[in-house]
């Protein structure tokens, strides 16, 4: 047997995959699908969108029926779950044996409610949240966490893996959503953090790049106090032993008005020091600025 026909054969034994849904991270999913020798349909409400994927070997699908009847594996890229109702729904009666792999981000009650609408339309749907801009798709070291039925999960996870390494939580379909909120939780207000702090350095005539060591490594001393809390706050232990609520009250009004001193926007640390202040009323003042757990699990 030749080098080409072990190719041509590896390539033929590859899942055919459809993606719908061709964003930026539609378009990566699509091109790491083709580099790992997938057959590749796809469709997009916009079709210009596939022409890059066309010239590279993909098919574009004529219609969502014409895409979904084309492979059993289809890959959803889309902005939320509102945009797959629109897409799927004038095409429902052609979902029936379909797995749907959704990598739309959305709620856990949304996704849950989709992945409902998928079953009665006799579909199998699986949930994802994919942790990785487009630049990490195709990549090993890259993960995505799943969740819904565990047996088409296993038979479809060594293709999804040609995405990003693959993290299957359970059989709730909300729960691949809710890791993922959880982590943009932390990624939104991390980034935001960083902004204000390039506000603050600008006012003071520093650049970004002057001030991205310092950024850097207090960013990446976050590990440390994630690991040294998590123990004590599953423990319910949030003593003043470390720090306290009133000196974190004091360092974050420091924060507050070197901002304002600064002549630059006070929005984030205002709701900052508003919530340290929350805690003090409620009597935390000598306990860890952990306590400020306790007030964020009710309702606001
Ligand atoms: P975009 O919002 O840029 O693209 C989404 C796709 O949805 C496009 O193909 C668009 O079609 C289509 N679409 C939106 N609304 C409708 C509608 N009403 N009817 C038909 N098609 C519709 O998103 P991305 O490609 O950036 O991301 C896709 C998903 O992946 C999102 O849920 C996002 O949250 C998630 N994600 C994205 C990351 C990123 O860095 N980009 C990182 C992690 C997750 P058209 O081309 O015609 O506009």
């Amino acid at each position: 047997m030749s080098a080409s026909t072990v190719e041509v054969s590896i390539v033929n034994s590859r899942q055919p995959v459809t993606v719908i849904g061709l964003g930026p991270m539609g378009q990566a999913m699509a091109g790491a699908f083709l580099d790992k020798g997938h057959r590749v349909t796809v469709w997009n409400r916009t079709p210009s969108r596939a022409d890059a994927l066309v010239e590279r070997g993909a098919v574009l699908a004529g219609s969502v029926e014409e895409a979904l009847t084309a492979n059993e594996l289809v890959i959803l890229s889309l902005t939320d779950y509102e945009a797959m109702y629109a897409v799927l729904e004038p095409a429902a009666h052609a979902l029936s044996g379909r797995v749907l792999v959704n990598l739309s981000s959305d709620t856990p009650d949304k996704t849950r409610a989709g992945a409902r609408w998928i079953v009665e339309h006799g579909g199998v749907h699986l949930t994802g949240g994919v942790t990785v801009p487009p630049s990490g798709i195709g990549k090993p070291e890259s993960y995505t966490f799943y969740s819904g039925p565990r047996e088409p999960f296993e038979t479809h996870q060594p293709t999804l893996e040609a995405l990003t390494s693959t993290d299957f939580r359970g059989e709730d379909p909300g729960l691949a959503a809710l890791f993922y909120q959880i982590g943009m939780v932390m990624f939104w207000t991390s980034m935001l953090s960083y902004w204000q702090a390039i506000a603050l350095a600008d006012a003071h005539g520093l650049t970004a790049a002057e001030i991205l060591p310092h950024a850097t490594e207090t960013m990446a001393s976050m590990p440390n106090f994630l690991s040294f809390y998590a123990a004590r706050i599953d423990s319910g232990e949030h003593g003043g032993d470390v720090d306290r609520l009133a000196m974190g009250l004091a360092s974050v009004e420091h924060v507050l008005h070197t901002i304002a001193d600064s002549g630059v926007d006070t929005a984030l640390p205002a709701v900052v020091v508003d919530l340290f202040r929350r805690g003090m009323d409620a009597g935390h003042a000598a306990d860890s600025f952990s306590s400020l757990v306790q007030l964020m699990k009710k309702a606001g």
